[in-house]
């Protein structure tokens, strides 16, 4: 059962002036997932847009009609703060929650048990009716809830080591101790909200600027390991941001190619005991693009061995 790896050459559409959220960013994953012979080994797919009843699985449908309705006919537009819209975002972003949606769905088929989605933009800061910090639908949350909509699945987790906290996945699922979410991020990082919000199925994991490889390391068994085990999800979502890297010019944590090996061993090693091998992963953060195209090719090759 080869893994699965779903993208759209649509997903380079979306571009933002001067931003370090651009298109370049998958071109240098699709391009790292080439060179290393993973991409030829998995089971090629193009997304396609979302339907906007299953995007309603996690935001109104009066946030998704102002995302759609506010997408400019040229030119760009600041739609918050830091995530801009041109011609060709909104299909960007039901792509990108269409690979998710899809990749669950033929998960749970049992037509593999690996998934990658190589997506753009990205969604875990998006809240329930928010846009904020490069994200406008949060694709790692409408996975989730397809996969709860199937009667097998009653517990799923969402783990997250993008160097910024997924304030928006907490947000959708702060009060669903169904979905277990545990975060790792660069202390007091953007956005700042639900930073310090406690339930028993929220797990943010604080790294002080600086963290190295085995700090990481040894935070990360001591934070997640028992909630994950003590879940038993029955199948789990990454969201899988690479700005943690040393390299990344957004973030100040020390990662290296091997540490996103390390924990995507981990991952898997949870997966097969638990989840029967399930794992989706989904593309989040990652700005520099040597960086990003390594550290995500590193993910993939432990994701599908
Ligand atoms: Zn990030």
């Amino acid at each position: 059962m080869p893994a699965i790896l779903l993208t759209h050459p649509d997903c380079l559409i979306h571009e933002m002036p001067r931003h370090p959220e651009r298109p370049d960013r998958l071109r240098s994953v699709l391009s790292a997932l080439r060179e290393r012979g993973l991409s030829s080994a998995m089971n090629h797919g193009l997304a396609s847009e979302i339907k906007l009843n299953v995007i309603e699985q996690v935001h109104p449908r009066s946030y998704i009609d102002d995302v759609l309705s506010f997408e400019p006919r040229q030119g760009v537009s600041k739609f918050e703060s830091d995530t801009y819209m041109n011609p060709g975002s909104s299909r960007a972003a039901r792509l990108s929650a269409g690979a998710v949606a899809e990749a669950t769905s033929r998960i749970l088929a049992g037509e593999s048990n690996r998934a990658f989605c190589a997506i753009r933009p990205p969604g875990h800061h998006a809240e329930i009716a928010a846009a904020f910090g490069f994200c406008l639908f949060n694709n790692v949350a409408i996975g989730a809830r397809v996969a709860l909509q199937d009667p097998s699945v009653k517990r799923v987790a969402i783990l997250d080591f993008d160097v910024h906290h997924c304030n928006g996945t907490v947000d959708i699922f702060k009060d669903d101790p169904r979905v277990l979410v545990c975060s790792s991020f660069q202390e007091d990082f953007y956005p700042h909200r639900f930073l310090d919000y406690e339930n028993q199925h929220i797990i943010n994991t604080p790294l002080a600027a600086g963290t190295s490889s085995s700090q990481y390391r040894s935070l990360i068994e001591s934070t997640w390991l028992r909630q994950i085990e003590t879940h038993k999800p029955d199948l789990i979502f990454i969201s899988a941001g690479f700005d943690a890297h040393r390299d990344d010019p957004l973030g100040e944590i020390q990662l290296i190619e091997d540490d996103y090996r390390w924990i995507t061993e981990m991952i898997v090693a949870l997966a097969n005991i638990h989840s029967k091998g399930r794992i989706i992963s989904t593309l989040e953060g990652g700005y520099d693009l040597r960086a990003l195209g390594n550290s995500a090719a590193a993910h993939v090759a432990a994701l599908v061995s």
